[in-house]
């Protein structure tokens, strides 16, 4: 069994489009993959069919395929400051909690895409919000997007010197405002009868003491997963996280975040497997 619940295409900051993105899972062997979008499900409902029958917030086969696929969505909100990312998993992106969520996100990014590029604007780099929304194309804009169109502009030579020097946290191209708080969006994850999980809980950088706060207050609130593995990580990472999963007794998801192809990042299906003590997010979903 295969698993990747964790994804990004073109309908937000990754570079395939939503169905290279199955394709390339397919490829691979995926048997269960979540599309995860930053704040939009356009790239799941572009590759599913909407009257296909299915139960609206199951699995759906991709394409007449044995791999199944899983509507999500991973939100950006905050938690006392600090910038968190939630997946709903297999929620019903038609459900009016959904479509409430992604309407409200949808105007927050274009608010913040606007400030980020006032900011930029001052430290005299003109252009980069238009510039950003063009690289974004018909996808949600992100700070990724800001990093490329640095780069294209020969600002800085990478897009970690873009976000070391001008949009990582604590720089000025990073913008909180306008992301909902953590209690929301695990309020509209369930609602829709998704699953909400705590993405890649090492990236945020907190200590020990804040992290167990954040999951416990998490769980409390009905947030029911954490992200065991993302992507590449090391294997104290993955037995630290399952510890911490096991201790708050919550689900265990895996997700490669896969963006692009490439060397340095996780292929899409690369996706590790869950400490043998873990309970997998998944086994709902599977019949
Ligand atoms: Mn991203
Ligand atoms: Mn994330
Ligand atoms: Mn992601």
């Amino acid at each position: 069994m295969r698993v990747d619940l964790h994804t990004h295409s073109t309908a937000s900051d990754g570079r395939l489009t939503p169905v290279e993105l199955c394709e390339r899972a397919l490829a691979v062997g995926v048997d269960l993959l979540a599309l995860t979008d930053h704040d939009t499900c356009a790239g799941f409902l572009s590759v599913t069919d909407a009257d296909d029958g299915a139960e609206r917030k199951g699995p759906r086969p991709f394409r007449g395929t044995a791999m199944r696929l899983i509507a999500g969505v991973e939100y950006s909100c905050q938690w006392h400051g600090v910038g968190l990312h939630v997946l709903g998993l297999g929620i019903d992106p038609g459900h009016a909690a959904s479509r409430a969520a992604l309407a409200m996100l949808g105007q927050a990014r274009q608010e913040r895409a606007a400030i980020i590029g006032e900011r930029l604007a001052k430290l005299g780099i003109a252009g980069a919000a238009a510039g950003a929304a063009a690289i974004a194309g018909a996808g949600q804009v992100g700070r990724p997007h800001f990093a490329q169109f640095l780069v294209d502009r020969g600002v800085v030579r990478t897009m970690n010197e873009a976000f070391d020097r001008y949009l990582g946290a604590g720089k000025r191209g990073d913008v909180k405002t306008g992301w909902p708080e953590l209690p929301q969006v695990v309020d509209w994850v369930c609602r829709a009868g998704g699953v909400a999980v705590l993405a890649h809980p090492l990236k945020y950088r907190l200590t020990a003491t804040r992290l167990k706060r954040v999951v416990g207050e998490f769980r409390d609130m009905g947030g029911e997963g954490l992200e065991v593995v993302s992507g590449r990580q090391t294997g104290e990472a993955t037995a630290q996280l399952g510890r911490l999963c096991r201790q708050f007794e919550l689900a265990a998801s895996t997700g490669s975040d896969f963006h692009q192809p490439g060397a340095f990042s996780a292929n899409v299906g690369e996706a590790g497997l869950l400490p043998p003590d873990c309970r997998p997010v998944w086994e709902r979903w599977l019949s």
